[in-house]
């Protein structure tokens, strides 16, 4: 059974489209149950129906016919109850509807299974029988868990456009797909799949530009690799048994086989570019192994794999280096990571689109930086054919048009607009002080990660910067910089805003921000080696950085240093102690630099509980309310399916909020606020309420912030804070600030 199950849910995943899911899963469904029916019914998101979408058995031409209302016969109560039904004769049932289109009088025997996904029904799975009995325990397990794996995938098709409409009328909402916000903003434009290094399954079809061009970097790239491959053995001789080293002889025989190249060069010759011929040929000749009786043979699928990875990087560097993007370029793809980004000229860049993730993922946090609109949590689907298609991207309620129809490439063109008038309108803030309407002065920072985000920040009129993220040079890079790169990365920081101070948090990797040059494999990352747990583990990764630090802040002294992740004591101790252990060195090398301020990130809820211990140690604290949200909630920043759950606006989170910032305060340390919070203008109304005088957010909410600022004073915040500390929920408290916003003239800044 489990095998019948797998192999069903493979080839569902598979499918080209929901139509052709569909015919798989009642064809399949059918002849694994030996059932004489099976069906689906899916939800229409245009009308609140269920329509019959696929059938083996029933008369064909009653699909796209039948629909039922939520409740009405035996489909529509399953729906509504999202409990299955299990009837030996579904006629005598007092839901039963007959539809004469359909033929179904013979049957009697009737099992349907509700489709849920996140709480919603999207359809109804059934089997039918012809003769009168109830189906047993071992068929309907086997129904309820192909049900199970199926819900997500239907949700995950755009049924949008997959539905044949009920009556002609107004079209439904074709291509959409609805994610996450990730960076709020509205664009159009073309999207462009960045190939992931080496990862053959995610290279996508194109026309080739010059085949003769391709052909020729193919051969190259088999060529490099080549030599590349005799070079390891080379250098493995003596330190490695002949045995192992044989696997080098096997890649660097299957490489000169003429027919591997030869097929490649036939794809690319029939319309394929190389890196999409190459992912074929390897398919092909890993299938012909991989079907081997002999164990030997088929491990030797992997070696075919293996090689095709190599050759792919070589190609992809090649095509890296001269890829041209549109002038509107969507950056599509699982995850778009930073090094992919960096690749596209800045102001050919419209949007960024992530498969996963969520609205504090590291890819989000950097297109807000840029201003540039971003969906996250697409969830799983096969994008390969879309390189090149129009997309519209909506950051601000987490969906994107994929082919979008005219009607609603106009409707954005409009939104895109106001957008533009917005932007004008907020530029007259720019030399205005950030001052409450009750003469409140608050300081506003900015957060910046990469050197192209100091271009974006020019002339926003900050105090300073509130957060540098050291982690994302080295996340753009292929190898760890060394201390002579790094120091000339954050001297052009630390002088581009020189002499307002620049708070330069150090390395934060581990959990969501992987290096792909220091993998480190953990079950729960989140928990795990990251921040400054990882760097007070490896000083020969922290002491350069700090050096490098300490030195870029000579003659400027506007260097201040803040350490993530700090939840305990012995942590911010130890991290001090290796900053004056880096200065000290310096000076032995006659090398003197200014001592800097110090600063731990509040993010772990064992910190919040420490802050008169910690402030023995420290001149300032910063509370990152993305992680600070996520580990006191439990909830996973990244992870879709529990997305709804994650919300800063959580009260336990608000009265947490309050606690620390009062303590940091009657410790009389300096405390600002560099999560996400602080960018969003009803939140911030709530931070203003605390106390708090200091807000660091990236660059596209700056000005939105000094907006509500302005337009607010301390006194009503601290009202507003109250109210939201006796609610229940986030979603109150979110209506209650839409509200406040509202009435503060400040309504444009509610979408955002
Ligand atoms: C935070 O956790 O709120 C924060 C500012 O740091 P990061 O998002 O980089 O983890
Ligand atoms: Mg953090």
């Amino acid at each position: 059974m489990l095998a019948k199950l797998q192999q069903i849910v493979q080839r569902v995943n598979a499918a080209a489209n929901l139509h052709e899911a569909l015919e798989i899963i009642v064809h399949r469904v059918k002849a694994a149950m030996d059932t004489d029916v099976c069906s689906v019914y899916v939800r229409d998101p245009v009308a609140p129906q269920y329509v019959l979408m696929a059938t083996d058995g029933l008369n064909p031409s009653a699909v796209g016919k039948i629909r039922m209302a939520a409740g009405e016969g035996i489909v529509g109560l399953v729906a509504t109850r999202q409990e299955l039904v299990n009837l030996a004769n579904a006629a005598a049932h007092p839901s039963y509807r007959y539809f004469p289109e359909t033929g179904e009088e013979r049957f009697s025997g009737f099992l349907a299974v509700p489709l849920v996904h996140f709480r919603q029904s999207m359809g109804v799975l059934v089997v039918q029988q012809r003769t009168q009995r109830v189906f047993a325990e071992d068929e309907v397990a086997f129904l309820v868990t192909i049900g199970a794996q199926l819900a997500a995938t239907l949700s995950y098709a755009a049924l949008g456009s997959a539905i044949p409409p009920h009556e002609p009328g107004p079209a439904g909402p074709i291509g959409l797909i609805q994610g996450l916000p990730g960076a709020p903003g509205v664009t159009i434009g073309t999207i462009v799949l960045p190939s992931p290094l080496a990862e053959l399954d995610a290279v996508a079809n194109r026309a080739p530009a010059d085949a003769a061009q391709e052909e020729a970097s193919l051969r190259r790239a088999v060529g490099e690799t080549q030599q590349e491959l005799r070079a390891s053995a080379d250098r493995m001789q003596g330190r490695l048994s002949d045995e192992t080293r044989a696997i080098f002889d096997v890649y660097i025989l299957i490489l000169g086989q003429d027919d591997l190249l030869e097929d490649v060069v036939a794809r690319i010759r029939s319309g394929n570019w190389a890196p999409g011929a190459l992912r074929d040929t390897i398919a092909e000749h890993a299938r012909v192994f991989e079907q081997a009786e002999d164990p030997y043979l088929r491990a030797r699928a992997e070696d075919i794999r293996a090689i095709g990875r190599r050759i792919l990087l070589r190609l992809l560097s090649d095509v890296t280096a001269a890829k041209q993007y549109p002038s509107d370029a969507v950056l599509l793809g699982d995850e778009v990571s930073l090094a992919r980004v960096a690749d596209v000229p800045l102001g050919q860049l419209r949007g960024i689109v992530c498969l996963r993730g969520s609205v504090v993922s590291h890819t989000a946090v950097f297109a807000r930086g840029l201003g540039i609109p971003a969906v996250m949590g697409l969830g799983p689907r096969d994008v390969r054919a879309i390189d090149g298609h129009p997309i519209i991207v909506d950051g601000y309620r987490g969906r994107v048009f994929i082919d979008p129809l005219p009607a609603v490439i106009q409707e954005y063109r409009r939104l895109v607009q106001h957008e533009g008038r917005l932007s004008a309108k907020l530029a007259g803030l720019r030399d205005l002080e950030a001052t409450t309407t009750d003469h409140v002065h608050v300081g506003l920072g900015l957060n910046v990660g990469l050197l192209t985000d100091i271009d974006v920040a020019a002339n926003l009129g900050v105090d300073e910067v509130g957060l540098y993220r050291s982690e994302f040079p080295f996340m753009t890079r292929e190898t760890f910089p060394m201390e002579q790169e790094q120091y000339e990365i954050y001297r052009t920081v630390l002088q581009a805003f020189a002499p307002k101070p620049v708070t330069m948090r150090t390395l934060d990797i581990g959990g969501d921000k992987p290096l792909s040059y220091f993998p480190t494999t953990e079950e729960n990352p989140f928990l795990g080696w990251r921040g400054i747990r990882l760097t007070l583990d490896r000083p020969d990764i922290f002491l350069p950085q700090l050096r490098a630090m300490l030195r870029a802040s000579i003659g400027l002294n506007n260097l201040r240093i803040m350490f993530p992740m700090i939840g305990q004591i012995d942590e911010i101790k130890a991290a001090r102690q290796a900053v004056d252990r880096a200065r000290r060195e310096l000076g032995e090398e006659g090398c003197e630099c200014p001592a800097p301020s110090i600063g731990a990130m509040l993010e772990v809820p064992s910190a919040l509980l420490s802050i008169p211990a910690l402030s023995r140690y420290v001149d300032f604290f910063s509370i990152g309310t993305n992680d600070l949200t996520q580990y006191l909630l439990a909830v996973d920043r990244n992870n879709p399916n529990v997305a709804r759950l994650y919300n800063h606006l959580d009260p336990a989170v608000i009265r947490a909020l309050r606690g620390v910032i009062r303590d940091a305060r009657r410790c009389g340390k300096p405390v600002s606020v560099c999560g996400e919070m602080a960018a969003d203008p009803g939140s911030a109304i709530l931070l203003l309420g605390m106390g708090l005088r200091t807000f660091s957010m990236s660059a596209s909410a700056v000005l939105r912030i000094k907006w509500m600022i302005r337009s607010f004073s301390s006194q009503r915040a601290k009202q507003v804070l109250y109210r939201a500390m006796r609610m229940e929920c986030a979603d109150a408290v979110r209506t209650m600030l839409d509200d406040e916003l509202g009435r503060a003239g400040l309504g444009e800044l509610v979408l955002a």
